[in-house]
């Protein structure tokens, strides 16, 4: 980068940590943000420091406020369905199709070893003991975007959790291969829900 004043500098190679942002788009973001007034900076800044306040729920492992989240204190929600996904944004979209009523685990990713995504550093573990604790929970549906990764997850988990006596299920293939369930309309997403089907 050319010889920019440290601010220019600092903000720029921050915004290029961000994922899709390369030196150059990052550079022109932090010329941006110059132009900006004063206080609209601070409130940005204000924001992103609000995110400090959010943490993982301690059940489904969604980001939340609260240590237990909204869905995972809804005691109206059904009990005997687990539907797993990649990461806590997955569940703001199957929520907006109002096709699914029961409870969600995130499972931080999805098996990736070349980027360092294994069954140990995914919450494998954690969903095995989620089941072993719930012995209502007669379902799981593995809700994982049908690319290459997410197969490979629902493979494996289908295997992991075939000796916990659980019917595993997989969304059915509204969804065309190598989309992502972050993008998905709610009519694909909602139709790729009521069509889910065995793992096996
Ligand atoms: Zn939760």
């Amino acid at each position: 980068m050319r010889n920019f004043p440290a601010p220019i500098h600092n903000a720029t190679a921050a915004l290029g940590r961000l994922p899709g942002v390369g030196p150059k788009t990052a550079l022109r973001y932090t010329f941006a943000l110059l132009r900006l007034p004063k206080y609209e900076l601070d409130n940005l800044a204000a924001t992103i420091v609000g995110l400090k306040n959010v943490q993982t729920c301690s059940v489904c492992f969604a980001f939340t406020e609260k240590p237990v989240c909204e869905i995972c204190a809804d005691s109206s929600r059904t009990g005997d369905m687990l539907c797993v996904v990649s990461e806590s944004r997955d569940i703001a979209t199957i929520e907006a199709t109002h096709a699914y009523r029961g409870k969600y685990f995130v499972l931080g990713g999805v098996l990736n070893p070349i980027d360092g995504a294994t069954p140990d550093t995914l919450r494998c573990h954690e969903l095995v003991a989620r089941l072993t604790l719930h012995p209502e929970i007669v379902e799981v549906i593995l809700a994982f975007s049908p690319d290459v990764h997410g197969e490979t997850t629902i493979l494996y988990l289908g295997k992991q959790l075939g000796s916990l006596n659980r019917k595993t299920t997989r969304l059915a293939r509204g969804l065309p291969m190598g989309a992502d369930i972050e993008y998905a309309d709610e009519v694909t997403l909602a139709s790729a829900f009521t069509g889910r089907s065995n793992t096996q």
